[in-house]
């Protein structure tokens, strides 16, 4: 897991992002999170595309498997129990919180006007989108955004499980992902 500031991404690393969305990836500042065999799990992406557009979700879910397992409890009533779960003071105040580091990590990469305020996910009020919880809490670690962690805790992908299509293709020369964040 990883926080600004990151390491460049690499060509390989980009391209298995590329292959993991199907698309060439677009203004990818770093690695926020990783598979164990070190693949990208969570991109960490420019608040401004190099097209020049707007984008949000600064931690975006770009693992396959990561990203099935979220679309399959988003397809269940497990959002509506999480966002029940807002109802209680204390939890709620971790979501705001969250909100505001999203945002603050975020802002390293400079200000974008048209989604000041606007972080990810639903976030800090409401539970929309469990790929961009879980994308913040992979990237923050456990103990940052309690929906995304709950969202994790519940799904049955696990980061500590690889289950790419290309294992350890981000990191060719070396078996140690984590020294490079
Ligand atoms: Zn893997």
């Amino acid at each position: 897991m990883t926080t600004p500031p990151f390491a460049a991404p690499t060509e390989a690393e980009l391209d298995v992002v590329s292959a993991q969305l199907g698309r060439p990836a677009r203004g990818v500042l770093g690695i926020a999170a990783r598979c164990v065999c070190g693949n990208p799990t969570v991109v960490a992406t420019s608040p401004r595309l190099p097209d020049g557009s707007p984008f949000p979700t600064f931690y975006y879910l770009t693992h396959r498997a990561a990203t099935a397992a979220m679309s399959e409890l988003e397809a269940t009533h497990v959002m509506v129990e999480l966002q029940d779960l807002l109802l209680d003071d204390e939890l709620s105040a971790e979501y705001a919180r969250a909100h505001a580091a999203y945002l603050a990590d975020r802002a390293t990469f400079g200000e974008v006007d048209e989604i000041a305020g606007i972080s990810a996910g639903g976030m800090p009020v409401r539970v929309k989108c469990l790929h961009a919880l879980a994308g913040h809490a992979l990237a923050a670690g456990p103990g940052v955004n309690p929906i995304g962690d709950l969202a994790l805790a519940r799904s049955r992908w696990s980061a500590s499980v690889c289950e790419c299509e290309t294992p350890g293709r981000a990191t060719p020369q070396s078996a140690t992902p984590e020294t490079a964040t």
